[in-house]
């Protein structure tokens, strides 16, 4: 998911929306910005773009100062379900409240559990009203302390966005699983964002990282800085740098962009090949296949062109025309393939459904050869902190050598970078990243009923 918010700017929903604009890579499910004028939220909130969910009159009717947006991506709560629209807002004694998360709990349902016995009655299926219910419940004097008492008793990743009639909260959670930047927009107006692509994009300065565990209060007071939970060992998601965030985005002051080139570069480095061009699966192969070229003196070719205009709505023709498949959205130029050695750069395989597909079209677009190279570990285990892998049974990489995989997707080789190269291009410590998808090593411990679920 993407959080955004803005506090004291005259077009606080007109930034918004376009600060989700930006973020639009990080969940195309549904999209909601909630503002607040005079005490009164106005709310909007449907499925869909960015684009499709909010029209000028629904802009228009966002007034205020103070606005907060989310864009998402379905790991919790399941997705077509018009209830999970975020940011929650709800009524409490203490006046309204508002919360955007990016993250996922690991103890969600637990939590959600004591709360329904309690009383608590649920409008959503998200982990995220489990912090909203906890936060309403909560007997302390503010609102930054109420959202406190919630959080100490929540485990996982979250990057959270929170807003009541006078404040914006911003918290990272102590691992600071999930990215979130804080940038100055305008005379004083503050804004937060799951990236800074979307500073950018609305001329805002970037001011600083949200450290883990950080609570940042910007209030009529002016801006507090609160580390109010006990520290944990720092574990950034290291599969941002590989796929998640904007190319365009810095992530702890290293660039996206100049990440993934630099680990095509040592992928390279690892597994050399024998070829004639590099090709990159689009989009999100790109500038690691940059990389690749540029170290290993193989031309680069864009020999696979994306359809832009493959939309969510996309539905896969049934019976006679079904093999169609992936050539809807990918098409190999036989132009670039006849005859050649190809090597085919892409950033992760899931299930290897698209990489088999893409070897074969490639094949028959003429390719003599295919050595396909990816950009991250293989894909061992699954994600329990806000990215939506499958389940383990559906990871190839789970039951599968990297032998058996090359098979599967029919290519002549198939290397993947290794955990010390990912790291050494990085120029990082692994001791402050996540990479549990990668090395089954998970740094905030889940409770047995998410784990028999999810991990068998
Ligand atoms: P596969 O066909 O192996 O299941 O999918 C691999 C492709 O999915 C890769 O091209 C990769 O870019 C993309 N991918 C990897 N992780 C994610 C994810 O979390 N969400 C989406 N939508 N695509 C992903
Ligand atoms: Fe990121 Fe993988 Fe860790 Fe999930 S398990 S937070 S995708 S590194
Ligand atoms: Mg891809």
């Amino acid at each position: 998911c993407g959080v955004f918010g803005v506090y004291n700017h005259a077009e606080a929903a007109n930034l918004t929306y376009l600060g989700l604009y930006a973020l639009q890579h990080r969940g195309q499910e549904s999209g909601g910005i909630v503002s607040v004028q005079d005490r009164i939220f106005h709310t909007t909130r449907g499925q869909g773009l960015v684009a499709d969910v909010f029209k000028q009159r629904e802009l228009d009717a966002l007034e205020g100062d103070k606005a907060i947006g989310h864009v998402r991506y379905s790991t919790t709560g399941g997705s077509a379900n018009s209830r999970n629209l975020q940011p929650l807002v709800v009524d409490t004694a203490d006046g309204g409240l508002a919360i955007a998360h990016n993250g996922n709990l690991v103890n969600g349902t637990e939590m959600r559990r004591m709360l329904e016995r309690r009383g608590s009655i649920f409008q959503s299926t998200m982990d995220t009203e489990v912090i909203v219910h906890l936060t309403a419940l909560s007997r302390e004097n503010t609102f930054s302390d109420r959202l406190v008492e919630a959080l100490k008793q929540v485990q996982g990743a979250y990057a959270l966005v929170a807003m009541d009639e006078n404040q914006i909260i911003v918290v990272r959670d102590p691992h600071g699983l999930r990215p979130l930047v804080l940038g100055k927009v305008g005379e004083k107006g503050i804004v937060v964002s799951s990236e800074t692509c979307a500073l950018n994009l609305i001329e805002a300065q970037f001011w600083r990282d949200v450290e883990p565990g950080e609570m940042v209060v910007i209030s009529p007071d002016g801006i507090r800085s609160y580390f109010p939970f006990q520290k944990q060992k720092r574990s950034f998601c290291v599969f941002e740098y590989i796929y998640f965030a904007r190319p365009d985005s810095n992530l702890d002051g290293i660039n996206v962009y100049n990440a993934r080139k630099a680990i095509g570069a040592k992928l390279a480095e690892e597994s050399p090949v024998e070829a004639d061009v590099i090709i990159p699966v689009p989009d999100s192969g790109v500038p690691s296949a940059l990389g690749f070229s540029q170290a290993s003196g193989i031309p680069f070719e864009l020999g696979i062109i994306r359809n832009h205009y493959v939309g969510r709505t996309f539905i896969e023709p049934q019976q006679q025309i079904r093999h169609f498949g992936v050539k809807i959205k990918l098409n190999a130029n036989p132009h670039i393939f006849k005859g050649k050695r190809v090597v085919l750069v892409d950033d992760s395989v899931v299930r290897g459904t698209t990489s088999r597909k893409i070897v074969k079209m490639v094949r028959a677009a003429g390719a003599r050869e295919v050595h396909v190279r990816i950009s991250s570990p293989p894909t061992t285990n699954p994600c329990f902190y806000g990215i939506d892998t499958p389940t383990r049974q559906e990871l190839l990489a789970s039951s599968h050598t990297v032998s058996e995989m090359c098979s599967y997707i029919t290519a002549d080789s198939l290397c993947y970078i290794s955990l010390e190269g990912l790291y050494s291009a990085l120029n990082a410590k692994r001791v402050d990243y996540c990479d549990a998808c990668f090395s089954g090593e998970y740094p905030i411990p889940f409770p047995n009923q998410v784990g028999d679920q999810q991990l068998t």
